[in-house]
C-alpha cells in the first residue's frame, strides 16, 4: 500500500520544504511501527524544483486477523479479515489512512513550528495512489474530490489483469489529485475519503470516530454534496453514530452560516425545527415523497415556495433532471443559510446556472413565478393567517399556474402520537393552523374546482389506520388548459 505526495518550488521557496511540513527529513528513510504493520517514509525525489515523500505501508497480515480476534466486545469480526488471505496488504487503503495519521500527525493538524506561514499557505500538490479500492468506481471517486478543490482527479480504473482485457476492470483505480491546497486539508481529505473508498473497515468503529471525522472534516464536510454518503461508510454504517454525525455537521453548517457558536445553533435549531423531526425523519421523507411526485410529473423547472433553510433545493439539484430550481422565501435569513448550505459563492457556472434564490412574499402575485412546470409547497401554508391563504392561492394556482403544485402540510390528526407535544398543541410555534385530513381535503378540493386543477392525496410518514399519517400531501395538476394546448400542437 503506497502513496505519494509532491509538490514543486523555486530556489525562494524550495519544493524540499516539503520535508519541513511533514515533520520528515528528506535525507533520511524512516520506519514507523503502525499496529497493522510498518510504515515507511522515504522521499524519490528531493530538488529544488521537485519533491516527493512516499509513504508505504507493509501490512502484516497476519497480525491484523490476529487483531480482529482478539477483540472481543464491540461486534462481529469482521469476515474480510477472517482469513490470511485477502488483499489488505496490497490495497488497505483505510489501514493506509491510519499510518498516514499517525506518521504525519502533527502535519495532518496544519501546525508547522518551523514555517508556519508555508503550512498556511495553499502549495502546488500532486498526490498519487497507484492501486485504489474504490467501491463505486471512477465516478464516486470524482465525486467525493471533486468539490474539494482539487484542479484535477484523475481515477484511471485497472484492468483485472493486463494480459486479459476482455476481463475487464477490477474494483482499483489509479488515483491522482493535482491542485494548489494546504497540505493538511489534503491529508485530511485522504485520511477521510480513502476509508470511504475502501469501505471495508478493518477495526471497530467506536464512539470517537465521530470526533475524529468531524475533526478531519473541518471547513470542507459540512458542506460536501456526498457528505451523508461519507458519514455513513466512514462510521462503517453504523446507523446511530452515522445520524450524530449527521446532526453535528448540521449544526456546524448552520453556525457558520450565521457566524455563531455551534452551542447558540443548538437551540436555535430546537426553536426552529418541527418537533416531529426527532422521533422519525419525516423531513426526509416529505423531500422523498416530493422527489417521487416531480419526478413522475417530468417536472424540470421547479419552484420551491417557502423554500426555508434550501434542504429541498439542495436535494433537486443533485438530480440533473431538474434542469432549474428556484427558491422562494420571504425570510432573509432562512435564504441566507440555503445559500450557504448549496455553496452558492463556490458553485461553478453550470451549476449555478440552475439554481436561484429569490426573496419574495407569497401573499403577492408575483411575475418572476410564472412559466414554471411545478410548484413546491412544502409545509408553508400553515405559516399563513387563514385571512392570507387566498392571496396565496390565487398567487400560485391563478398567476403563476404551474402544471404540477404539490402542498404538504401537518395533519393536526396525528398530534396525539407525538410523544412530546402537549394535548391541543400545534407542531411548530408559527404554525397559524392545522388541518385534519377532512379540512385539508376540503380546501385542496375547493382551490382545484376555482382554479382549473385535479387534485389527488397521498399520505407522508406511517399512516396510522385512526389518526392518519403525520404529513398529508396534496398533488393537483392543472386541467382546465389542457385541451386548449391539445388544440395548438393539433
Ligand atoms: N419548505 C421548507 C420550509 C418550511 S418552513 C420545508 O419543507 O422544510 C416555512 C417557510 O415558509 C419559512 O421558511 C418561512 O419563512 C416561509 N414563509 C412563510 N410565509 C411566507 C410567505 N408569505 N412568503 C414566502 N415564504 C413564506
Amino acid at each position: 500500500m503506497f502513496l505519494t505526495i509532491s509538490t514543486t518550488g523555486d530556489p525562494e521557496s524550495p519544493a524540499t520544504d516539503l520535508g519541513f511540513l511533514l515533520h520528515k527529513h528528506p535525507e533520511r528513510a524512516q520506519v514507523f511501527s503502525t499496529s497493522h504493520g510498518a510504515a515507511h517514509v522515504f522521499y524519490p525525489e528531493a530538488g529544488v524544483e521537485r519533491c516527493t515523500a512516499a509513504l508505504l505501508l507493509e501490512v502484516d497480515p497476519v497480525a491484523l486477523v490476529r487483531r480482529g480476534r482478539g477483540k472481543g466486545r464491540g461486534g462481529a469480526p469482521d469476515s474480510a479479515l477472517a482469513q490470511y488471505v485477502n488483499d489488505r496488504p496490497y490495497a488497505a487503503s483505510s489501514l493506509l489512512a491510519v499510518a498516514l495519521a499517525k506518521v504525519f500527525k502533527t502535519a495532518l493538524h496544519g501546525v508547522c513550528g518551523a514555517m508556519p506561514e508555508r503550512a498556511a499557505a495553499p502549495l502546488p500538490l500532486r498526490v498519487e495512489v497507484p492501486v485504489l479500492p474504490a467501491r463505486g468506481g471512477p465516478r464516486l471517486v470524482r465525486a467525493l474530490f471533486g468539490p474539494l478543490g482539487w484542479d484535477t482527479v484523475e481515477a484511471e480504473p485497472l484492468a483485472l489483469d493486463g494480459r486479459f482485457p476482455e476481463w475487464g476492470d477490477s474494483r482499483y483505480v489509479r488515483l491522482v489529485l493535482e491542485g494548489e491546497l494546504r497540505l493538511a486539508d489534503a491529508l485530511n481529505h485522504l485520511y477521510v475519503l480513502l476509508p470511504v473508498l475502501d469501505d471495508a473497515k478493518h477495526y471497530w468503529v467506536a464512539p470517537d470516530e465521530v470526533d475524529k471525522l468531524l475533526r478531519a472534516g473541518d471547513g470542507w464536510l459540512a458542506g460536501h454534496p456526498e457528505r451523508e454518503l461519507i458519514t455513513a461508510r466512514y462510521l462503517s454504517r453504523r446507523r446511530g453514530l452515522a445520524r450524530e454525525a449527521t446532526e453535528r455537521l448540521e449544526l456546524v453548517r448552520l453556525a457558520e452560516a450565521e457566524g455563531l457558536d455551534v452551542d447558540e445553533v443548538d437551540n436555535a435549531v430546537d426553536e426552529t425545527e418541527d418537533t416531529e423531526d426527532r422521533p422519525v425523519p419525516l423531513a426526509e421523507r416529505r423531500r422523498a415523497a416530493i422527489l417521487a411526485v416531480l419526478t413522475s410529473a417530468g417536472a424540470a423547472r421547479v419552484l420551491d415556495l417557502g423554500c426555508g433553510q434550501g434542504q429541498l433545493v439542495q436535494a433537486l439539484l443533485r438530480d440533473v433532471r431538474f434542469t432549474e430550481v428556484v427558491g422562494v422565501d420571504v425570510s432573509v435569513r432562512a435564504l441566507t443559510v440555503a445559500a450557504r448550505r448549496l455553496r452558492l459563492d463556490r458553485m461553478g457556472e453550470r451549476q449555478a446556472a440552475r439554481v436561484r434564490l429569490v426573496q419574495g412574499s407569497l401573499a403577492y402575485t408575483d411575475k418572476r413565478l410564472g412559466g414554471y412546470d411545478a410548484a413546491v409547497l412544502s409545509e408553508v401554508i400553515e405559516h399563513l393567517d387563514l385571512s392570507r391563504l387566498p392571496a396565496l392561492e390565487y398567487a400560485v394556482f391563478g398567476a403563476a399556474k404551474p402544471r404540477t403544485v404539490v402542498v404538504t402540510t401537518p395533519n393536526v390528526e396525528y398530534n396525539v402520537r407525538w410523544e412530546s407535544l402537549p394535548a391541543g398543541h400545534v407542531r411548530h410555534g408559527d404554525h397559524r393552523f392545522e388541518w385534519t385530513r377532512e379540512e385539508f381535503r376540503s380546501w385542496a378540493e375547493t382551490v382545484a374546482g376555482r382554479y382549473g386543477y385535479g387534485v389527488g392525496f397521498t399520505p407522508v410518514g406511517p399512516d396510522d389506520p385512526e389518526v392518519g399519517p403525520p404529513t398529508q400531501m396534496a398533488v393537483f395538476t392543472r386541467t382546465a388548459d389542457l385541451p386548449m394546448e391539445k388544440e395548438g400542437r393539433a
